[in-house]
């Protein structure tokens, strides 16, 4: 599978059909960027240490989490599958296909069809590059874990930012199981221990653990772009009335509109990622299957 836990979650809590054996290729991908040489040309891998090249432009230990699409560029270089899979994206996020809840239409239309088939044709030439001279036994321990790592919650956490990030959850493929998991984090609601948090957020009850901190800090970032992008064609705009002295129409006006900005490509990518699990939830709901 490639990233079990919206899958794993739902079959779960809506049929309760618990997921297991799985060797997730979202793993297998940190995995082997953890050793993966530096560039094409050189192809000398990685020494398995904590202090190679890899590790040195990891922030805090917070490994970032590759999406499928991604990992079809990276690996495979198949520009006909990122196409289909870009084309069936753009069209999920529409408002037609969520109008027409096109996931609920038999027979399924063709591009559909080819959107879910590139979701699967591509796993097996995926596996055979990331699991290439290694060691499974790593990647299988760690899909137990990411298997079961959203499904556990008996609620989902009040803030989706916490729980649908691009970064990999702590304790999933190196666990430390001598110390005492007794402290919340505030925003993924898991246990860590109590030397995961800052003093002072401890003191004022707001800890949050690096991967909480570092979604945080994405989101603020993406905000702040995002206001960027918007004050500059508010300035853009004020600039072209200026000059030529014409009256703006209602919807040249609305600025504070998203519309008029740019989605940066990591928003599109989370959002997507919701958009995903509210699929999955409408499958469930419309008992499709
Ligand atoms: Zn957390």
């Amino acid at each position: 599978m490639f990233d079990c836990r919206n899958d794993s979650d739902v079959l779960w809590h809506h049929f309760k059909v618990k997921l297991g054996n799985v060797l997730d290729l979202q793993l297998l991908d940190v995995l082997h960027r953890r050793t993966k040489p530096k560039s094409k040309k050189n192809k000398k891998a990685l020494p398995e240490t904590r202090d190679n090249e890899y590790w040195k432009r990891v922030v805090n230990n917070v490994e970032r989490l590759w999406g499928y699409k991604k990992c079809l560029q990276e690996y495979l270089e198949d520009d006909a599958l990122v196409s289909i899979k870009d084309k069936g994206s753009k069209y999920m996020l529409s408002k037609t296909s969520k109008a027409d809840n096109v996931w609920a239409v038999r027979p399924l239309r063709d591009s559909l069809k080819s959107y879910c088939a590139v979701d699967t044709q591509a796993m097996f030439p995926l596996f055979t590059i990331l699991s290439a001279g290694k060691e499974l036994s790593t990647g299988r321990d760690a899909s137990t874990r990411y298997v079961d790592q959203r499904r556990s919650y008996v609620t989902l956490p009040k803030s989706k930012d916490y729980t649908f990030n691009p970064f990999l959850p702590l304790d999933i493929i190196d666990v430390d199981s001598s110390t005492t998991k007794n402290t919340c984090c505030t925003g993924c609601e898991r246990m860590f221990p109590k030397d995961e948090y800052s003093t002072a957020q401890l003191k004022k009850k707001t800890q949050l653990c690096r991967v909480c901190k570092c979604a945080k800090q994405e989101l603020d970032n993406t905000k702040q772009r995002e206001k960027r992008v918007q004050r500059k064609e508010r300035s853009r705009k004020r600039k072209e009335y200026d000059k030529y002295g014409n009256s703006l129409s209602d919807s040249e006006s609305d600025l504070e509109s998203d519309s008029d900005c740019e989605m940066d490509p990591e928003r599109e990518a989370y959002l997507e990622h919701l958009d995903y699990q509210e699929i999955l939830a409408d499958w469930s709901r419309g008992g499709c299957y």
